[in-house]
């Protein structure tokens, strides 16, 4: 029993911590169980100490998970699987960022703590006494509140948990100064405050629900260039960068990003992972769709590379990487209407990195600047790529370094974005005519959160979703402001990027020499933030991050808050 009171011991200490709550019931429930089992009682007792270790352990844990407010889904057992694609490197570095070394020692000073106690008191009654305790603490509001007053119907969702702790990556986004002015402000602000949708106020699901009818009947305009166009349309696709990576790695004010003509402060990625993140970029002609519907055929008016191919463009992909995990590339080839031209092969240009499951990776600036000189030689006037890279991942390496993969982090973005810098000063020199977007697919995770572990993104949190999506326009003639981008603070996602699209198209030669961008960019699409990945969602609503997994309420995740480049 000594093992299963340090159990109970341990939980006892982060409850009373505030860092998980114990469900007295279930505790109770699997306490007297374990009594009812106790070896000393039969015959055969090693026999018996075994087997209850084999039938109660798996249980145990469960609890613990849940009660630390980690969710456990079907999604994690994917993430399971995805293990075995891994290097032993990768492993092991994801084995020495969950097992700390203040762990392994303060379980075992608990144990002969525990050890010692064993012999002069009956720790077991303690443990039983403390959780009826529990019980009876956690009993006491509902009684009361039953006696006092039930005449009073609430609108909001029952169950709903709020939650202290404030991410770490937000407040780190934000610095603890802003973070806290804010919440103040928030505090302050007034119940009556404008919604933006009719169902705020009845509770998560309905808002949720609400959402996706309204995404539903979204549709924008179609492309319609006043004449056929002779320029470029380039899409970077990113993996592995947030705001909340990029202010970790010190990287928010780096060229690429501060000279950039338009930059979306506010962009929600709508997911956390890569294969759902391309689809949505490349259906992104029509409102968000809930995470299911993505594996089913788009509708074709929703594919922006098939409605740019319909107004003269030609298109092309690109991968710096084999597209084999998931079958990436091939979703990739569908999205974009089934017919894309690659001139580039990953590994026809020098390593950037080695994968995390161990394939070759070519380095951006030279991949691009490959596919770049190929492009100049064609004779299409107008071509839309899509590029993807996956420099940043999680598990990757920087060749010859001694750096683990969290550590070098700092150091691949950095490249990445000078890589992208020099690639854009190859465009300009060829004077041509080109608009390059940079959309993330999703954040690193760097930072960790509450309920994940540095480097896994199953909860796809605003510290993963939201990313730093900036564009440039390249033009012979055309000077960029030199005040900085255009910075559109408003929440939106890929519908705004496809609408400044259609906007873009709509322009004059002359205007596009010119370009306006407040007016461009102004009132575009809005958003919420609705991110899901598998079967859990994040969702903003009343100035708050809610999360919702399967078989689980909504709880809340923390202040809604703005990530600005500026910091
Ligand atoms: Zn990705």
């Amino acid at each position: 029993m000594l093992l299963w009171n340090l159990y109970f011991l341990i939980k006892f200490g982060l409850h009373f911590a505030g860092q998980l709550t114990i469900s007295p019931l279930w505790n109770l429930g699997l306490f007297a169980l374990l009594i009812a089992t106790n070896p000393a009682a039969y015959q055969n007792k090693q026999l018996m100490k075994v087997l209850r270790y084999l039938v109660f352990t798996g249980p145990a844990i469960a609890l613990l998970l849940h009660e630390l407010g980690l969710v456990v889904s079907l999604a994690l057992v994917d993430q399971i699987k995805a293990l075995f694609g891994f290097s032993p490197d990768y492993l092991w570095e994801l084995l020495k960022r969950t097992i700390q070394p203040w762990m392994l020692w303060g379980a075992l000073l608990g144990f002969m703590i525990v050890r010692v106690l064993d012999r002069y008191i009956r720790i077991s009654s303690w443990v039983g006494f403390g959780l009826v305790c529990i019980l009876g603490i956690q009993a006491l509001p509902f009684i009361q509140e039953q006696t006092q007053t039930n005449n009073t119907a609430t609108v909001l969702e029952p169950q709903i948990q709020a939650r202290e702790n404030l991410s770490p990556a937000e407040l780190l986004a934000l610095g603890q100064v802003d973070f806290q002015k804010l919440r103040v402000a928030r505090d302050q602000e007034s119940q009556t405050k404008l919604r933006d949708n009719a169902y705020e106020g009845a509770g998560p699901g309905a808002v949720l629900a609400g959402f996706f009818e309204r995404q539903r009947t979204i549709a924008l305009a179609p492309f319609a260039p006043q004449a056929s166009p002779d320029f470029d349309v380039i899409v970077l696709q990113i993996c592995s960068l947030s705001w909340a990576d990029l202010q970790y790695a010190k990287q928010s004010q780096h060229p690429a990003i501060r000279q950039a003509d338009f930059v979306f402060e506010n962009f929600n990625s709508a997911t956390s992972y890569s294969g759902p993140a391309a689809i949505r970029l490349l259906r992104g002609k029509c409102g968000q769709t809930p995470h299911d519907a993505l594996y089913s055929p788009a509708n074709n008016s929703c594919m922006l590379f098939e409605q740019l191919r319909n107004v003269g463009f030609e298109v092309e992909m690109g991968l710096n990487h084999d597209g084999r995990f998931q079958d990436f590339s091939k979703l990739v080839k569908t999205n974009l209407g089934g017919r894309a031209t690659e001139l580039v092969a990953h590994d026809e240009v020098p390593a950037g990195v080695q994968a995390f499951d161990g394939s070759r990776v070519g380095r951006d600036g030279d991949y691009l600047r490959a596919w770049w000189n190929k492009r100049v030689q064609q004779s299409g006037p107008a071509v839309a790529y899509y590029y993807n890279s996956i420099t940043l991942h999680d598990g990757n390496r920087l060749p010859n370094s001694n750096l683990n993969s969290l550590n070098s982090y700092p150091l691949r973005l950095e490249r990445m974005l000078n890589d992208i810098q020099s690639v854009l000063g190859e465009i300009r020199r060829s004077e041509r005519k080109a608009l390059v977007v940079v959309v993330p697919e999703h954040g690193a995770g760097l930072t960790g959160e509450f309920g994940q572990l540095v480097g896994l993104r199953e909860l796809p949190t605003p510290a993963i979703t939201k990313v730093p999506v900036f564009g440039y326009w390249i033009a012979p003639g055309y000077t960029p402001a030199n005040t900085g981008p255009v910075a559109v603070k408003q929440s939106v996602s890929y519908t705004a990027l496809s609408e400044l699209l259609v906007r873009w198209l709509a322009q004059t030669s002359d205007q596009q020499i010119k370009p306006s961008w407040p007016v461009l960019l102004s009132d575009l699409p809005a958003t919420r933030l609705v991110s899901q990945q598998g079967n859990i969602t994040v969702m903003e609503s009343q100035g708050s991050y809610w999360i919702k997994a399967p078989g689980a309420a909504w709880k809340i995740l923390g202040p809604v808050q703005t990530m600005a480049a500026s910091n």
